[in-house]
């Protein structure tokens, strides 16, 4: 959120006119001269540098838009960071100076334009091998014709709708006493607050003082870059003027690969082996993503069930910045049983005798025990048909619900 600290410094409200800004700002400018009043510090460059800004409605659109944040380059031209920590208590305050600043930091509050953000796709290959991709963009660069300003003239005047601050502000009452007020950019300077007389306009870039260009950029995707991984170009961003340009910023984004799965640094793959394989152990080759043939064995009798993972370490993706280095390459097993219904007679009682020995079976004996059918599970036939022991049931459990009380109705 926006501070107030500067008009607070000036003592005049947020709606002050431009008229009661510089009248409070003439009065305590003498109040507080160093020549008068030599006393006071640095409260003097305080109230100046609180009425440049102020007094300024370009510089003013921003503070009030973006607080202190918004202030950094104007902060430079006054005299630097130890000036202003010094007025505004303390490091923190100050995004692009502060602990947070750094290239990667979230504070993009300075006097600067946005970041242009391109998803690039890549394969899966690329983020294995690495690889180099062009991309093409088109980027507004500041017109050589009239060097940013517009007109032919050099001239700009002043957008009569917004006063020149570049920012319509509405206040709309949405309740009894209650008020909200809600800003907005400028529909008919788009925020710039400047109006250009149409004669004047630059015939190069129409007044817009930008120019649309394209531009090739050579993105590198490193071996064992992530999925969602920003590169960013600094500066490359569109140009305005009086303005620093932000980053174009690509962020990577992995196609589906067919064979390979990707989970961090490990690779998975799925592979369906036979029953036969599963008990008798098997060979088989999988390609790379570098289009290496990965001899995969295993050995009769281990036998493998359905689900289960096996791993080669050191067969997954190779580590960024670290690429000879790799995490594992996971094979999850599915099991193809054979159809249903093969018959060869003679060909199960030789199985049995391979295979482990069934558990024991005693038949029960009375009048308790019923024989019943086995049928192929169908989720959608409803458990009605089958609940002839539902009266048992309804009766047992008063509080039974579903299956239990559609029988009992029968
Ligand atoms: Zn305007
Ligand atoms: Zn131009």
């Amino acid at each position: 959120m926006a501070d107030n600290k500067l008009y607070e410094i000036l003592g005049v409200s947020r709606s002050a006119s431009d008229n009661e800004i510089k009248k409070q700002y003439r009065k305590l400018a003498k109040e507080y001269h160093p020549d008068k009043n030599p006393g006071a510090g640095d409260k003097f460059k305080e109230i100046s540098y609180a009425y440049e800004i102020i007094s300024d409605p370009k510089k003013r659109a921003i503070y009030d838009k973006y607080g202190l944040q918004g202030m950094q380059e104007g902060a430079q031209d006054f005299g630097g960071e130890d000036f202003l920590s010094h007025i505004f208590g303390g490091g923190g305050l100050f995004g692009g100076f502060g602990p947070f600043g750094g290239p990667m930091g979230g504070m993009r509050r300075r006097q600067r334009s946005e970041d242009t953000v391109h998803p690039l796709k890549a394969s899966l290959e690329d983020f294995y091998n690495g690889k180099v991709s062009k991309l093409q963009l088109n980027k507004n660069v500041i017109c050589g014709k009239c060097r940013g300003k517009g007109s032919k003239s050099g001239q700009v005047g002043r957008c009569h709708t917004c006063k020149g601050c570049g920012v319509k502000t509405t206040i709309r009452q949405i309740g009894p006493g209650f008020a909200q007020q809600s800003q907005s950019r400028c529909p008919d300077c788009s925020g710039t607050g400047e109006y250009i007389k149409d004669n004047d306009r630059c015939n190069t870039c129409k007044g817009k003082k930008v120019n649309s260009e394209t531009k090739i950029l050579e993105v590198h995707i490193d071996k064992g870059m992530k999925e969602n991984q920003k590169i960013y170009f600094r500066g490359e961003g569109d140009q305005l003027p009086d303005v620093e340009p932000g980053d174009v910023v690509i962020v990577l984004q992995q196609k589906p690969h067919e064979v390979f799965q990707r989970h961090g640094d490990n690779l998975q793959v799925n592979h369906t082996i036979t029953l036969t394989e599963a008990l008798c152990g098997f060979n088989f080759v999988l390609r790379h993503l570098d289009g290496r043939d990965l001899l995969i064995t295993h050995p009769a009798g281990s036998v493998l069930k359905p689900g289960d993972v096996k791993t080669v370490e050191g067969e997954g993706m190779p580590y960024y910045k670290n690429p000879f280095q790799k995490g594992n390459l996971n094979i999850v097993f599915t099991i193809k049983f054979p159809d249903n219904h093969f018959t060869n007679a003679s060909g199960f009682s030789m199985l049995e005798k391979l295979l482990p020995p069934k558990p024991a079976f005693t038949m029960p004996v009375g009048d308790n025990v019923e024989e019943v059918d086995l049928h192929d599970y169908d989720p959608n036939e409803r458990s009605s048909h089958s609940g002839h022991h539902g009266e048992a049931y309804a009766s047992d459990d008063e509080e039974a619900h579903g299956p239990g009380i559609q029988c009992a109705q029968q």
